[in-house]
């Protein structure tokens, strides 16, 4: 056995696997990581054509003010309730460390967004998953229960697309004396958000991206809304200089930039509609989404070769070989043109 030099987490996690990510440019319809099919707000791009390099020769603000301003602005929520990370993962990152140790755990509902576990497994603390009933209702007897140090509920879910009712996340908070985080990466696409649950209850935090509503994913920006008392820890444990300079000021003009934010994810939302439905006539499953994907079952023909006969075409999707997704596929939402191209291929690898 060679030495190792690591912490036995560590050496017995697997490691996240992301989505592929072909270079920019390649000839491919990229339907596997929920991105935004539309660029991003073209007054964000604008600040980058008159960026100063006194922005890069300083260090950036350590809060990433300007965003945090923009964000209050726009929610109506004291500055000072908001985090900003580098990405929405930094800060899931971020709460992980700071609240969990040895004897407590980490508890979230299955199948979900995957890196809840990576993230977990890196530190010594214990990892719960309880799965979802097989309605996606939300089993809140056990997750209470189970008493974690951190519950993770991503609302809309990843991949199932469905919203979490913000009365089971009521009912979950109050009987948690852990932190609830309620993950809404999606909520850009989806009819409700549970951001009001953040002046209830003293121990929850709704966490936002701009990866995929704001069509941002390269810039890594997310942020975290809870009362300062729950936020005093995390600002501890972040990294100093976590956002960068040119991330907060493009950032902060996206933010602004609702009305461009929420053209785009009407778009989204009329598409997801069209493309349910014609999954349907192909005689798939296909789960109501409130999200920028959906989540297919696919028959006769198995998803895994369909998922393999897409990527032949150039065409990616999601395809997650573990128990309760095997036989299913998570298609993001492109744009007409790119769900119109994913039919007729489907369609022929099922003749074919
Ligand atoms: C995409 C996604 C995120 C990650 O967002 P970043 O801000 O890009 O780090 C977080 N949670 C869920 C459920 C996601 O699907």
């Amino acid at each position: 056995m060679t030495p190792s030099y690591f912490r036995p987490s560590v050496d017995a996690m697997t490691g996240y696997t992301p989505g592929e990510q072909p270079k920019p440019g390649t000839k491919i319809i990229k339907l596997n990581t929920n991105e935004n099919p539309y660029p991003p707000s073209p007054k964000a791009m604008e600040v980058l054509r008159t960026l100063d390099s006194e922005w890069l020769r300083r260090y950036p603000n350590p809060y990433a003010d300007d965003f945090r301003h923009s964000v209050s602005q726009v929610f109506d929520i004291p500055h000072d309730w908001i985090i900003v990370g580098n990405g929405s993962d930094e800060i899931l990152n971020v709460v992980i460390r700071a609240c969990t140790e040895e004897k407590n755990k980490i508890v979230y509902p299955t199948p979900t967004y995957v890196l809840y576990r990576t993230l977990a497994e890196i530190q010594p603390t214990q990892v719960l998953e309880v799965p979802y009933n097989d309605d996606f209702s939300l089993p809140i007897a056990a997750l209470v229960k189970a008493q974690g140090a951190v519950t993770f509920i991503a609302s809309p879910n990843s991949p199932s697309g469905h919203v979490v009712p913000i009365h089971d996340l009521r009912q979950l908070a109050t009987q948690l004396s852990g932190v609830l985080l309620i993950d809404e990466a999606y909520v850009d696409f989806a009819a409700d958000s549970a951001l009001q649950l953040v002046r209830e209850f003293p121990n929850v935090m709704v966490l936002r991206t701009l990866s995929k509503g704001y069509s941002l994913a390269g810039l890594r920006l997310g942020f975290g809304i809870a009362n300062p008392q729950l936020l005093s820890g995390l600002f501890k444990v972040k990294d100093s200089y976590n956002i960068d300079a040119i991330a907060c000021a493009v950032g902060t003009v996206a933010m602004l930039d609702q009305e461009y934010k929420n053209e785009c994810a009407q778009k989204v939302k009329n598409s997801r509609v069209k493309l349910t439905k014609s999954l349907a006539e192909l005689g798939f499953q296909v789960w109501d989404s409130q999200a920028n994907f959906v989540l297919v079952k696919p028959q006769p023909t198995n998803a895994e070769t369909l998922y393999l006969g897409l990527k032949e075409k150039g065409i990616l999707v999601r395809y997650f070989k573990q128990p309760g997704l095997a036989d299913k596929l998570r298609i993001t939402v492109g744009t007409d043109e790119q769900n119109q191209l994913l039919l007729m291929t489907l369609a022929s690898l099922m003749q074919g």
